[in-house]
């Protein structure tokens, strides 16, 4: 890399495709790429081997349901070994009491989706898996074993006229991220004029929130560009055209190659609060 100053803090490697759930304004189904089986343990590694050698401090891993990557706390306990802050991102339904306890150590951050308070909006926004999820008892456990505690949620039609402001004083996030959503070609166009939500719309649900110190808001312009992501097959990504747009993959190429593939705007990350404590 030749100006390191330039490279991101934090990325989000999405290192598994699938999901057992369907939410309508998912951007990372992969829909648009084949998938052959998970990605190994040791292409895995020489990411992130690469990543931190280019300069990044922090490390979410997404998916997909990243609980469902075979590897899972194997990449993590790398990741922090190398020397990286590590997190996911989860939906939570895969999350069990024994998985936190053997996280203990070398995951600083567990991030929770929760869109709505309410069972019956989260069915209609498709997050929903065979067993319920028991979101108080996993937000209490991680506040309880000490990990730093994350909720994303999506606003789009079907919450956002909801107050979630009691659950989030409830359990008292270090962050929570409410993310308007956003239309991606090839990920979620096919249903996206059903869960749309307008700048209005999402500006009425921040307001509605605004005392929660832990809130960070993201509507559309704040995301496009300004993520460092990595899919499932190790190739960097970005949305710029409204479309993904995927670099070579980084296990097999320098990260200043794949960086020249793509457009990711650092004025983009820095403004929707990229760096922050953590
Ligand atoms: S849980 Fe996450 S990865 Fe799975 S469908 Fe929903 S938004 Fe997408």
């Amino acid at each position: 890399m030749k100006k390191k100053t330039k490279f991101f803090e934090t990325a989000s490697f999405h290192i598994v495709k699938p999901c057992n759930m369907k939410c309508k304004f998912c951007y990372a189904t992969f829909d648009d790429m084949r998938v052959v089986g998970q990605m190994p343990l040791a292409e895995a590694k020489i990411i992130l081997d690469k990543l931190k050698d280019a300069g990044l401090q922090k490390i979410t891993f997404a998916g997909g349901e990243p609980l469902l990557y075979k590897h899972i706390k194997e990449v993590i306990g790398y990741a922090k070994y190398i020397g990286l802050t590590t997190s996911i991102i989860t939906n939570g339904s895969l999350l069990t009491n024994e998985m936190l306890i053997g996280f203990i150590g070398t995951l600083d951050w567990i991030g929770i989706s929760i869109d709505s308070t309410n069972f019956s909006t989260h069915n209609q926004i498709g997050r929903k898996s065979k067993k319920e999820v028991d979101y108080r008892y996993l937000l209490a456990r991680i506040n309880q074993l000490g990990f730093k505690l994350k909720i994303n949620t999506v606003v789009c039609s079907y919450n956002k006229n909801e107050d979630m402001n009691t659950l989030i004083s409830e359990f008292n996030p270090s962050r929570w991220k409410a993310f308007q959503a956003l239309r991606v070609e090839g990920q979620n166009d096919k249903l996206f004029d059903e869960i749309k939500v307008s700048d209005c719309e999402f500006k009425a649900f921040v307001e509605r929130h605004k005392t929660q110190k832990s809130l960070v808001p993201e509507k559309n312009e704040d995301m496009i560009g300004g993520y460092l992501l990595i899919d499932p097959q190790g190739r960097l990504f970005e949305d710029t055209k409204g479309i993904h747009t995927y670099s070579d993959k980084l296990q097999d190429n320098s990260i200043s190659h794949c960086l020249r593939q793509i457009n990711l705007k650092r004025n983009v990350f820095i403004r929707r609060g990229g760096i922050y404590k953590w």
